[in-house]
């Protein structure tokens, strides 16, 4: 029985996307819209995480794989570069005893100075520009 469902599904899910990326987040945002939408009882509102779902399961099944791939590209265009600003927010914060995060003036990268060094003369890694910061 078990088997057979399988060999079913395997079948039913040849030539469709399956989930992406773009399908994670479609399911998390529309979760979190549902979990939104019962805790301050927008009931008239609660269409909205349907809608949401529907939209990732049309995707799931979606036999258009390069228009879902066009989509899923989009979304990690937006999503990675957040990503990757979270997770550096993050180490900023775990080191902050040690280092002092401050931006480069001129190209606004993210630098950083061990805590308690003093003025120091400071070349930006990313521009080359000099300056001096106290830490
Ligand atoms: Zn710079």
């Amino acid at each position: 029985m078990m088997n057979k469902f399988r060999s079913w599904l395997v079948r039913f899910m040849a030539g469709r996307r399956g989930t992406d990326q773009l399908g994670v987040a479609t399911y998390i945002a529309g979760l979190a819209l549902y979990i939104i939408t019962m805790l301050f009882g927008l009931g008239l509102l609660s269409f909205l995480p349907l809608a949401i779902w529907g939209y990732g399961i049309f995707r799931q099944m979606s036999r258009n794989l390069p228009a879902r791939e066009r989509e899923n590209q989009w979304f990690l265009s937006k999503y990675l570069p957040l990503k990757k600003k979270a997770s550096q927010a993050r180490v900023r914060f775990k080191n902050r005893r040690i280092y002092k995060y401050y931006r480069c003036p001129k190209c606004r990268s993210w630098l950083k100075l061990p805590r308690h060094i003093g003025e120091k003369k400071v070349t930006c890694s990313a521009c080359g520009h000099q300056f001096t910061k106290k830490a």
